[in-house]
């Protein structure tokens, strides 16, 4: 298993791998489990039945990340290897994303939002959460309390291109791009914090507001980015964000031929979204001149995250492990490999 000792240190982008038990649903219906993570950072993908036998790599689909969690992984642990080591970036002026990318019903908002395996939604174990707790430490510490920095969140979802407040009844919102090529979100609602509890408070009423109205809950959600930012500011001027986005479910970029048109534009549109991000986060890694962020609302937003000096991003590619979602799973490894 992973140990403080595996810690990379230093790099700008970090990619790595979650899988999700088998759950119930899948267990009665004696869904056959196609994945393996036989080492810290391979994820194998493998015909069901046959034993996998690892001196046989090649015969399997293999591939290789920062990290790889298996089934027994907690929030907690997937935290300290992906978004931990970003928390010093926001206190030294820089920028920081990490992403949850992965098909729906992977476990992208049980690790971002909170863990499900509880009656509710526990949102104190989500990646969310557990990195606000961390800011409030670390503005505690003498290097930073000198500096007076005041703490804001903001959380909201982009939806067919379009931004919605969440700590703001889902307020349609514009994005506007200055003279100076800086992004706003015209009227987003930015919360100051004096604690992680009041953090807690606004996770809640985001993450329920994000499913409200709606007749399937899971299926709007499936087709929104929700992005979860945790601003410092000093003397009004801002000093580094933390961005934490639960993406919309990679598989919806397929519904572009759907019989219902509406779903065939949400589906090029998060297709859209999720082939920029790539790219900026590419751009990123190989410091290029030129970030593509304008091709999407979603990286649009993001724009000040992806340039600059000392940004920094991290991904957590999430898998389902059973053999229906063989075709998901590997398109989903196949993109957290391009994003290296
Ligand atoms: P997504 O947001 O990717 O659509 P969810 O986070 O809603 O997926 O997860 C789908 C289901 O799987 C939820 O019921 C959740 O409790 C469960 N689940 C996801 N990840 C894990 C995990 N690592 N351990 C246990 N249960 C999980
Ligand atoms: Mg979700």
């Amino acid at each position: 298993p992973l140990t403080s000792n595996d810690l990379i240190e230093e790099h700008r982008i970090c990619v790595c791998v979650r899988a999700r038990p088998l759950n119930k649903k899948e267990l009665t219906m004696k869904e056959l489990d196609v994945i393996t993570i036989p080492s810290k950072d391979v994820v194998m993908v493998h015909e069901p039945k046959q034993k996998v036998d690892l001196t046989r790599y090649l015969e399997n689909q293999t591939f290789r990340f920062d990290y790889t969690f298996d089934e027994s992984s907690t929030n907690e642990m997937v935290y300290r290897f992906t978004a931990q080591p970003l928390v010093e970036t926001i206190f030294e002026r820089g920028m920081a994303t990490c992403f949850a990318y992965g098909q729906t019903g992977s476990g992208k908002t049980h690790t971002m939002g909170g863990d499900f395996s509880g009656k509710n939604q526990d949102c104190s174990k989500g990646i969310y959460a557990l990195s606000a707790r961390d800011v409030f430490l670390m503005i505690k510490k003498p290097n930073y309390k000198k500096l007076d920095l005041q703490i804001f969140a903001t959380f909201f979802e982009i939806y067919s291109g379009k931004v919605f407040d969440l700590l703001n009844r889902k307020t349609k919102l514009r994005v506007l791009e200055d003279g100076k090529q800086q992004v706003q979100v015209v009227g987003l609602h930015e919360r100051e914090v004096k604690c992680t509890e009041e953090v807690l408070k606004l996770i809640e009423i985001g993450n329920s507001c994000r499913t409200s109205g709606q007749t399937s809950a899971n299926a709007h959600s499936s087709r929104s980015h929700a992005v979860f930012q945790i601003i410092l500011r000093r003397r009004g001027k801002m000093h580094g964000k933390f961005s934490l986005i639960d993406l919309a479910g990679n598989e919806r970029g397929a519904d572009t031929s759907s019989a219902d048109r509406q779903t065939r534009l949400e589906g090029a549109e998060i297709n859209k979204s999720l082939l920029a991000l790539k790219e900026c986060i590419r751009a990123l890694g190989r410091n290029k001149p030129h970030t593509p962020f304008r091709a999407s609302k979603l990286t649009q937003v993001l724009r000040d995250s992806f340039i600059g000096e000392n940004s920094r991003t991290c991904m957590i590619a999430t898998i389902s492990p059973g053999m229906a979602s063989c075709e998901n799973t590997l398109n989903t490894l196949r993109y957290a490999n391009r994003v290296k």
